[in-house]
Parts: structure tokens; C-alpha cells; sequence
């Protein structure tokens, strides 16, 4: 027989050991209950904040010895009992850094990730197309592009504990590196307060293989000794313009194309030379991967058709790619020559 009641504000008392219990407290939380928890038969003698008389006792078998004299306690009360299935062993969460958008560029420990889950909830940026050769999972578009998030965070986190509460083994396949911009700390914290057991894979973030793919190298022994990763999905303050520009290393800066404009008149402000060598890197590792060079007092007129992804850098190691790119042509040239002379 199945029944149905409204339990909308009712208080509900849950009993059971926490794995055993968690798909039913969610259960009844989902229908609007108010559920308080009792974990152990033990517990019972310092149950304090524990309803008196609750609406009903939910009872999951956990196993241990001693429910029996609990329950009938509440029963002789009238409380009525129902018996809640306990649940199998949970699944986990592996958050998994997918790179630039390569599967090339995907570790060995993001493959066997993807390889053993059951469901993947994956971003427009991580190498998702290749995804049905990599995993017989679920694939799940949770589609993030920038000023595009069908689902919210808030949404995403849900699905994945949902999931790894339900007994899956859960992948997040995020692009690049999840603690870079991927609001991977989030989705870890979200993970601990349900009690969902979590990993985190880094992976190859955006920041410094893009400029790579264009042959930028973030830092080089003379030219550049550190650099800095900045996000321009908000514009910069003035103050921070000042620290960037006075920094004197590279500065690379993700989610920049909306904001380009604001931030090349704000390094000129703060006194950056107007000759600074910039570079606009679209889709890196891609189709249709793109290379713009300027410097500051050109790059808002040069880049005015780029789009999102890239990656904007600044810095004179943007000169040490035109030399390298420059001399590996120059190498190509002399392979046809050699081969010319030789009749190969
Ligand atoms: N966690 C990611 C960054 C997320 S923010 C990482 O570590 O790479 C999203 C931004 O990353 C994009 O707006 C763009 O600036 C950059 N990005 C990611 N993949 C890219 C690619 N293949 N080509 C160019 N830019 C990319």
C-alpha cells in the first residue's frame, strides 16, 4: 500500500547511521519536512534537541543492535514508525581539470577518471566532443560559455551530489584547471557539506598552454621572471591596473575580450609603455586557433573582431615568440632548401 501525505513543515525524525540514512534525509527534506536525526541507538539518552513527539520516525536499518527498544518507545507514544530502505554505498565526485580543449592535452589520471564514470557533467570548454570515445557515462551538458549557464552553479552542484548520492560515480569535467576560474573550490565545498567523498585532478589550465600554442612562453630567462593570471570577466580597478602595470612581468588574463578596451586604457594610464607587445590567442588547441599580435596603443583596433575563448598577453615575451616563430620558419626554409640540394 502506498500512501501519500504532505509533510510540508512537518517534523520528521530520521533514524540510522549517516551513510545508511543520507538518500532518505533527502528524500524527506526534498518533500518539505523538517528532519531532525538520530545516528545512533545511544544516542538516544542525550537526544536534547530531538522532537518529543514528531510527526513520524522514519527508521532506516543500518544494522545496529538496539533500534528495536528506540522505535518502541515512540510507537507506545502513538508516533507511527516507517521503515526507509537504507541506502547502497555512496559514489564520488572527481572533478577533473580537462585542458584547453584537446584530448591530447587530458592527463592519464583524467582519462581513467572519465573511463570509470557512471555520469559526466561537462562545460563547453572542456574537449567535450570527444567525449563518447573516451567514457560509455552519462554525458551531461551543463554548457558554460561566458553570459551562457543553462544551468546555474547552484544547479550544478545539486546534480553532482544528487547523482553521488544515488550511488554514482560522479566526473565534473571543467576546462583547463578546475581551481583556475572553474569555481572548483565551490563545487569541492559543496561536496563536503553533503558528506560526498571528493578529488580533484588538475589539469592543463588555459593560462599558459594557449599562449604556448601560439609559441608564447610565460616567463624566459632575461625577459620575463614571473607572471601573472588575471580574469577580466570584471573590469580591473584603477588600483589594480597600477599593481599589474607596475609589476613589469607577463600578464595573462582570461575571459579578457569583453573587457580589452577598459583594460588597455587603464595600463596606459598607469604608465605602461605604449609599445607593450599584446597578443590575443582565440581557441588554442582548436579549429579556427588564432593569433593576433599588436602592442598596447594598437590591440583594441587589432583585436576588435576576437572572440571568446582566448587568452590576452602582455608582456615582451610576446617578441619571443616572433623570433622563435620567426626562426622556426627560417628553419622549414632550410629543410626545402637541403632537400632541394640533395634531390630528396
Ligand atoms: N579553468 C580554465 C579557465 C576557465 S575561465 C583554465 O584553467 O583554463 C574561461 C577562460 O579560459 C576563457 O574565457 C578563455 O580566456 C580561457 N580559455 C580556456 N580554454 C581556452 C582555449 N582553448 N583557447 C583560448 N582561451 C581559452
Amino acid at each position: 500500500m502506498q500512501l501519500s501525505i504532505d509533510l510540508t513543515g512537518r517534523e520528521v525524525l530520521i533514524t540510522g547511521s549517516d551513510t545508511a540514512a543520507r538518500q532518505a534525509v533527502r528524500r524527506y527534506r526534498a518533500a518539505g519536512a523538517v528532519v531532525s536525526r538520530l545516528s545512533s541507538p545511544a544516542g538516544a539518552a542525550q537526544a536534547g534537541p530531538l522532537p518529543e513527539r514528531p510527526f513520524l520516525v522514519a527508521a532506516v536499518d543500518d544494522g545496529q543492535p538496539g533500534w528495536a527498544a528506540v522505535l518502541g518507545r515512540y510507537r507506545e507514544t502513538g508516533v507511527p514508525v516507517a521503515a526507509e530502505p537504507a541506502a547502497g554505498p555512496a559514489g564520488h565526485v572527481t572533478l577533473v581539470g580537462g585542458g584547453p580543449g584537446s584530448t591530447e592535452l587530458l592527463t592519464v589520471a583524467a582519462v581513467s577518471a572519465l573511463r570509470d564514470a557512471d555520469v559526466v557533467f561537462y562545460d563547453r570548454l572542456a574537449p567535450y566532443q570527444e567525449l563518447p570515445a573516451l567514457t560509455t557515462a552519462d554525458l551531461l551538458d551543463v554548457g558554460k560559455r561566458p553570459g551562457h549557464h543553462p544551468v546555474s552553479q547552484s544547479g550544478i552542484e545539486e546534480l553532482m551530489v544528487d547523482a553521488a548520492l544515488a550511488g554514482k560515480n560522479v566526473v565534473r569535467l571543467k576546462g583547463g584547471d578546475p581551481y583556475v576560474f572553474g569555481r572548483g573550490g565551490e563545487e569541492v565545498a559543496a561536496c563536503i557539506t553533503a558528506g560526498v567523498p571528493v578529488r580533484v585532478i588538475s589539469g592543463v589550465t588555459s593560462a599558459i598552454s594557449v599562449p604556448a600554442a601560439a609559441g608564447i612562453p610565460v616567463t624566459h630567462r632575461g625577459v620575463s621572471h614571473l607572471f601573472t593570471v588575471v580574469s577580466g570577466h570584471a573590469p580591473l580597478t584603477e588600483r589594480e591596473h597600477t599593481h599589474l602595470a607596475g609589476l613589469g612581468g607577463t600578464i595573462v588574463v582570461l575571459m579578457g575580450i569583453g573587457t580589452l578596451h577598459h583594460l588597455a586604457a587603464g595600463m596606459r594610464r598607469a604608465g605602461m609603455r605604449v609599445d607593450m607587445p599584446m597578443a590575443v590567442v582565440e581557441r588554442g588547441y582548436r579549429p579556427g586557433q588564432r593569433t593576433t599580435i599588436a602592442d598596447l596603443g594598437t590591440i583594441t583596433t587589432a583585436a576588435a573582431g576576437c572572440s571568446n575563448p582566448a587568452v590576452l598577453v602582455i608582456g615582451d615575451v610576446v617578441k619571443v615568440a616572433e623570433a622563435n616563430l620567426g626562426y622556426a620558419g627560417a628553419e622549414a626554409e632550410l629543410d626545402r632548401l637541403a632537400s632541394a640540394l640533395t634531390g630528396a
